[in-house]
């Protein structure tokens, strides 16, 4: 086959990059899906006792290839809901351990310190199918008390921030002809992979922070199961629990006829004309983004991603939706607008930052 030269030699780079080990031998037939449901929900890797030396590890060096029972749980978790893909654990090359560690080097000391006791560690796999994962581990009374995160070093090798960000933000539109989204979450001299790398482990970390925290209902739990005496002070000022349903509604769904149809990352079910719509509906709401309007667990992790990047760490963040021959239309974050009051002042409450 002939390929062109920066072609085949950008794939060397990344084989070389990447180190895969050997695909786990699994505990069942992965046509035997109750075998693999059974494992899946027993795994070692739930268990707070698995990661005890992980957690004891400093903070700062909680990175690394995943080891050999995590990977082993993601396949069968995969195979669990259906996905193709085969996860491996991967040795990163010493340039994305570098970016890594500038990533988390860059972080306001006071909020990475919030994940000393609830951060197990960060893992890196290629073929996951996603970016990155979260999931939490219970202690012997059965209590989520913490969390790991896993990323896909394969696809976050080749990233840049803001290209990143809008791959990611056009994926709930169909795309066509004439019609753009622009997401804009670095200045040009910091568009770079460290920063890609960086806003996707923010939204992971916010996924960590909400763990055990009664910020959200615990996303392995049914809407139907949320007990109706619960409180939830972020959630509950934009969600409603519709149990008959078996589904999370927003406050906000009346004005917001698209919210429902808000799918990222597989299979866009709007069309690109509905993009401006939506980003005006999306400014009557208090969520972040538009990722943040599709499951509470999201609007969390986005909200925390953002705030942090924005008002703590002063970096841009904009959405630019733009259509042959028309103005095009701006998509601010909202930590300074009256929309978003209340939530960051929860959200600052959360973080233990001072009122303002
Ligand atoms: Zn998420």
């Amino acid at each position: 086959m002939n390929m062109p030269a920066f072609m085949a030699s950008a794939a060397l780079w990344v084989a070389a990059s990447v180190m895969a080990q050997e695909a786990p031998r699994l505990p069942c037939l992965e046509a035997d899906g109750d075998c693999v449901a059974q494992a899946t929900r027993q795994h070692a890797v739930h268990a707070l006792a698995t990661w005890q030396a992980d957690l004891a590890r400093p903070l700062d060096a909680r990175f690394g290839p995943a080891p050999a029972a995590l990977v082993e749980y993601l396949t069968l978790d995969n195979l669990l809901n259906g996905y193709p893909e085969r996860p491996r654990s991967v040795h990163p090359d010493a340039r994305f351990l570098a970016d890594v560690q500038g990533a988390i080097a860059d972080l306001p000391p006071a909020i990475w310190r919030l994940f000393q006791d609830r951060l197990i560690g960060l893992y890196f796999v290629e073929n996951l199918g996603g970016t990155g994962y979260t999931d939490f581990v219970v202690d012997q009374n059965q209590r989520p008390v913490a969390g790991y995160v896993v990323l896909d070093a394969a696809v976050l090798a080749g990233q840049t921030a803001n290209a990143w960000a809008s791959w990611k933000e056009s994926t709930p539109f169909r795309p066509t002809a004439g019609y753009r989204l622009q997401a804009r979450i670095e200045a040009d001299a910091d568009d770079n992979r460290r920063n890609a790398i960086q806003y996707i482990l923010l939204h992971e970390l916010g996924h960590v922070l909400s763990i055990g925290a009664n910020i959200h209902p615990p996303w392995n739990l049914d809407p139907k199961d949320v007990p109706a005496s619960e409180n939830y002070p972020y959630f509950d000022l934009s969600w409603q629990v519709a149990r008959q349903e078996n589904r999370y509604t927003s406050r906000f769904d009346a004005d917001f006829p698209q919210r429902r149809d808000v799918a990222y990352y597989f299979g866009a079910k709007l069309d690109a004309t509905a993009m401006a719509p939506a980003y005006a509906n999306l400014e009557k709401t208090n969520f972040p983004s538009l990722y943040a309007a599709t499951i509470p667990g999201d609007d969390f992790a986005e909200a925390f991603a953002s705030y942090v990047h924005v008002v703590l760490m002063k970096r841009p963040w904009r959405i630019t939706l733009s259509r042959d021959g028309e103005a095009p239309m701006l998509f601010d974050a909202c930590w300074s607008a009256p929309r978003c009051a209340a939530k960051r002042a929860v959200l600052e409450r959360i973080l233990g930052l001072p009122a303002r």
